[in-house]
């Protein structure tokens, strides 16, 4: 059994307990984060904290832990749990309330969970070992608040379960006006003539830390030019290349799109060197 950290504690995750009146439990009323570990060593810490502690303060969660004591917690779950691939979550929730009333309450100490989980070897750059995603698409049915990485994820859940009830590994979502947003648990790119493009940072979408730590890989590492911009459905239609972003997956390529090929229908070329790029400089973050 995995040990978990709970307020303070250090414990076997299946003995872990919170009140069914924590506004985690009855409203989604926390943040989260996911962050990675090879062997010990933290994949985007610094970023993954700093969105952590934005979305806090968004939703006025007053919780003021610094790096230092998040990079403690990390440090004694890896070690705890065998300091293998692990997936580090990291949980902060407005706390148990003694009543259920949608105002935040005043005095209510946030509840902070933490645990791990086995992950696969990190993702390699080696087009026969890469994994070719096959993705649905939908419309687009999340709030309005999507950059907030909100403990209430049903509406991701949602979009998640088409694409999985279709046969597919993910779902990619578009606005009402056929932009492409991101999908339910990923940020997307299209290649088109070699130019790597995502849509901008704005409310319909989370600032992905790999999209970040990607964006900035292609810029200083390669002569890959790369455009944050609003991209159609119809230019994902016509993409020479589609991939899907992640903290566990990291640059991930997709091969189909509602059963339609993207591209040749095979792993791209430009999906290899930015996936080379972003494995020579993971843990540079
Ligand atoms: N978009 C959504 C909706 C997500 O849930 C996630 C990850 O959980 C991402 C994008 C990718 O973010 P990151 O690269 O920080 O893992």
């Amino acid at each position: 059994m995995s040990i978990c950290y709970l307020n303070g504690e250090y414990l076997p995750l299946d003995q872990a307990r919170i009140s069914p009146l924590d506004r985690g439990f009855l409203f989604g009323d926390g943040i989260y984060e996911v962050i990675p570990s090879y062997g010990g060593k933290l994949v985007g810490f610094g970023p993954h904290i700093d969105r952590m502690q934005e979305g806090m303060a968004l939703i006025e969660i007053g919780f003021d832990w610094d790096h230092a004591q998040w990079k403690d917690l990390c440090q004694q779950l890896m070690a705890k749990n065998g300091n293998g691939n692990l997936g580090i979550y990291l949980h902060v929730s407005r706390g148990a309330d003694t009543k259920r009333y949608h105002a935040y309450p005043e005095g209510v100490e946030p509840t902070l969970f933490a645990f791990t989980f086995e992950i696969a070897q990190p993702p390699v750059a080696d087009k026969s070992k890469a994994k070719g995603y096959k993705v649905s698409s939908t419309e687009d049915l999340r709030w309005r608040r999507c950059h907030i990485k909100s403990t209430a994820l049903l509406g991701n859940v949602m979009h998640f379960q088409k694409g999985y009830a279709e046969g597919n590994n993910e779902t990619i979502l578009y606005n009402a006006n056929n932009e492409l947003t991101e999908a339910s648990a990923c940020n997307a790119f299209i290649v088109k003539n070699g130019v790597v493009i995502t849509p901008p940072l704005d409310t319909q979408i989370l600032p992905g830390i790999t999209r970040l730590m990607l964006l900035d890989i292609l810029r200083k590492y390669t002569d890959i030019k790369v455009e944050e911009r609003v991209v159609t459905m119809k230019e994902v239609a016509a993409a020479d290349e589609v991939w899907i972003t992640s903290s566990s997956k990291e640059v991930a390529p997709v091969i189909s799109v509602d059963g339609k090929a993207v591209g040749t229908g095979q792993i791209g070329d430009v999906w290899l060197k930015a996936q080379k790029a972003f494995e020579a400089h993971r843990y540079d973050y």
